[in-house]
């Protein structure tokens, strides 16, 4: 076990903090004996930590703390220490010894629930956590880190009724708007829903998500794939098209949902109507590329060709380059067929590169779109990479 010198600041603060309280203790005159094993006891402590016995130095911090409750603020922090450490039993039987103690003020009291309920929460002891932090939701001071914690655990327990409650609280709470997350929330319960078959509580939970959140990108795209489940084409391309007024971003998303559906329609002229007037509006690389396909389909490979190069000229990039080496390859003979092949898993690296999705707010990087970042849990923060 080693500690970082940022670790050993945190311990020792408060011995200094101790020294300078026994000095002004000393100076006074009073009860000065009683306190004088203080430094000592804390170094002994201190010196079990180094040499890797953390459960003798605990025993001697506990120790301390019947003697004297103005340490509490220490024990706060060497508990929150092996939390982070993920010892958390040592850090549970800190908080509980120091909960136990009839001295503490209210202020101090709930600090070391706050802190025991993030312990039950990291040893999966969810149960509890959520009771501690439900009491502490009621008081005031600490209602909205309570609410907080309290939304890990339903979002991690995947109970998003709870979830959406919580959320409605803390947004009063915290006067921070929620709706995004709600929305989210409201997403993911639709998805559960979808997954029992339950196409009427998905719906119902879909126009919530997009009532509270209008702007919600996955709400409308979920929305289309219940349509087109349900073999409502129209209404699917409908909710699908949404998603270019709510964040064009995402727009590559349903691209080719949205082809898809006007295929099965059979509806070639909307088809084509469509992508050529999306591109007018923005030239993604996800609607030139299945606009590309569009063509190739109406107007023979020759023509796919032409249009793939003329958008090349105007924007090179590596996504045109790898379509218009298919395009060749399917024309080509034997021959030079081999060498297009080979130059395409070159370009195919490449263009690895610049596909996938990225966090805007730590840089997460994945290859499929999490609406919850896996690196830093915030919703709504990952986004396609840009494609250029
Ligand atoms: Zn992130």
């Amino acid at each position: 076990m080693s500690f970082s010198a940022n670790d050993l600041l945190w311990l020792l603060l408060p011995l200094a903090a101790a020294s300078g309280w026994l000095i002004a203790r000393y100076d006074t005159g009073r009860k000065a004996a009683r306190s004088l094993d203080l430094p000592s006891a804390y170094f002994k402590g201190l010196n079990f930590l180094l040499n890797e016995q953390p459960d003798k130095a605990i025993e001697i911090f506990i120790q301390v703390l019947e003697v004297n409750s103005d340490t509490v603020e220490t024990h706060l922090a060497l508990g929150n220490l092996f939390r982070r450490r993920g010892e958390v039993e040592r850090a549970i039987r800190i908080h509980q010894n120091l909960i136990a103690r009839p001295t503490l003020d209210r202020e101090q009291r709930t600090q070391a629930l706050l802190e025991l309920g993030q312990d039950y929460f990291k040893a999966g002891l969810f149960d509890r956590a959520e009771n501690l932090f439900l009491e502490l939701a009621e008081v005031r001071a600490h209602s909205e880190q309570a609410l907080r914690l309290l939304l890990s655990i339903y979002q991690q327990e995947k109970e998003w009724d709870k979830a959406i409650q919580t959320a409605q609280k803390l947004g009063r709470v915290s006067g921070k708007r929620m709706d995004d997350v709600i929305a989210q929330y409201h997403c993911e319960f639709a998805e559960q829903a979808l997954a029992k078959k339950n196409i009427g509580a998905a719906r119902e939970a879909l126009r919530r998500a997009l009532a509270v959140d209008s702007g919600c990108v996955r709400a409308s795209i979920l929305l289309g794939d219940l349509e087109a489940e349900e073999g409502r084409d129209r209404a699917a391309i409908q909710a699908w098209q949404r998603v270019e007024q709510q964040d064009a971003q995402y727009f590559g998303e349903v691209a080719s949902r949205i082809a898809e559906a006007y295929r099965r329609l059979d509806d070639a002229q909307g088809l084509y109507r469509f992508f050529s007037e999306a591109l007018q509006r923005h030239a993604s690389v996800a609607l030139v590329l299945t606009f590309a396909d569009i063509i190739k389909e109406r107007d023979g490979v020759k023509a796919a060709e032409k249009f793939v190069v003329e958008w090349l000229r105007r924007r090179p990039n590596v996504h045109g380059l790898h379509r218009l080496l298919e395009l060749n390859i399917e024309q080509a003979d034997t021959g030079v067929r081999n060498d297009l092949i080979l130059l395409k898993g070159i370009i195919e690296e490449l263009r690895q590169q610049h596909q996938g999705y990225a966090c805007q707010q730590c840089g997460f990087k994945g290859r499929t779109l999490h609406w919850l970042c896996p690196g830093c849990s915030h919703w709504n923060t990952v986004k396609p990479v840009l494609e250029e």
